[in-house]
């Protein structure tokens, strides 16, 4: 007989809670949470629908996985660190095979990222999900986009392109290696929110933004909240081996830019607080210098000395 409702979500979606900062959890009518004192609520939401923002016959656990890590990385992008989680699961049938490994990537996400599932909704529908996130961060000390000024350096933590890289790999459009294919696949499913990247830059960074729609799209949005423009010195973009061995020069570019699904951190640094992002840098934090903030409200792109427009598209829904 198919799993009723509360029985689905009992043994699949209620771990019961561990963290202090959880009062209540999955059962009531909401869930009461604690925010730690002298800190920020942080929250986002994001939906995935099937067909859209993943396969409708993927793997459910990676499904799961890569749902919670993606959402977490707007938290990550604030400074803030992850506490909790609800989830919104709308499923055409009770499948417990498909539940069963949903629910194994979802809490294995969670427990690597020390994240809680406090509540949720389960309806009957075409497959999608919505994920709330939780998280906070020191009072006056979240990244916003807002903050970028003119003469501050530009900078993106890791590689950026491996995500449309690997999309191309997955629709064959490019041949790579075993193991190449192995790497992008990973940080595919298994993208990383930059929680210990964003916390190294509290009190450095000017302003942040995560790489989720491509590099370009991104940057603008920190372009327009802070009324300035930037340029990216094309060849400093931080390119993996994977990357480097699947495509030309420009399609390398082309997948750093407008590509997306990178989940990295664009961010700015005021002269001023160079030195101590060096520090960092020397302590581990792996991020690279691609360009500077300017006052024209333009991006640019620069090689060799030439500046020139770049287009600012990257994923739209309704573009
Ligand atoms: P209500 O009728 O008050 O909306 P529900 O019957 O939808 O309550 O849910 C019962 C409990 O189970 C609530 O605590 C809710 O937060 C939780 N819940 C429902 N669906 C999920 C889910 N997919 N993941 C986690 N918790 C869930
Ligand atoms: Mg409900």
């Amino acid at each position: 007989m198919a799993v009723g409702e509360f029985e689905l979500i009992r043994r699949y979606f209620d771990r019961g809670f561990t963290s202090s900062s959880v009062s209540l959890g999955v059962g009531d009518d909401c869930a009461l949470l604690r925010v730690p004192e002298n800190r920020e609520l942080a929250v986002s939401v994001d939906t995935l629908v099937a067909g859209v923002h993943f396969p409708e016959n993927g793997d459910p656990q990676k499904i799961a996985h890569r749902a919670l890590s993606v959402s977490l990385s707007d938290l990550a992008a604030m400074s803030a660190d992850p506490h909790w989680f609800t989830l919104c699961i709308t499923l055409p049938d009770a499948d417990e095979n498909w539940l069963a490994g949903f629910s194994k990537g979802l809490f294995e996400a969670a427990t690597q990222y020390d994240c809680e599932l406090v509540g949720g909704d389960t309806t009957r529908g075409p497959l999608s999900l919505s994920l709330q996130v939780m998280g906070s961060v020191p009072s006056d000390l979240a990244l916003r986009r807002s903050g970028a000024c003119v003469g501050d350096s530009l900078f993106v933590t890791g590689t950026v392109g491996d995500g449309a890289a690997a999309l191309a790999a997955m629709l064959r459009k490019v041949k790579v290696s075993h193991e190449a294919y192995g790497y992008l696949m990973q940080r595919y499913y298994q993208p990383r929110p930059c929680f210990k990247e964003a916390q190294a830059l509290r009190g450095i960074a000017s302003s942040a933004i995560d790489v989720s729609d491509g590099l370009a799209q991104d940057l603008s949005h920190i372009c327009v909240a802070s009324q300035v423009g930037a340029i990216i010195d094309l060849p400093a973009l931080p390119i993996s081996s994977a990357v480097e061995a699947c495509g030309t020069t420009s399609q390398q570019r082309e997948w750093a830019l407008h590509g997306g699904d990178d989940y990295q951190l664009c961010f700015t640094v005021p002269p001023e607080n160079l030195v101590k992002l060096e520090k960092c840098i020397d302590r581990g934090l792996k991020a690279t210098h691609i360009g500077e903030i300017i006052a024209e409200q333009q991006l640019m792109g620069r090689t060799q000395g030439k500046l020139y427009p770049l287009k600012k598209s990257g994923y739209q829904h309704f573009g």
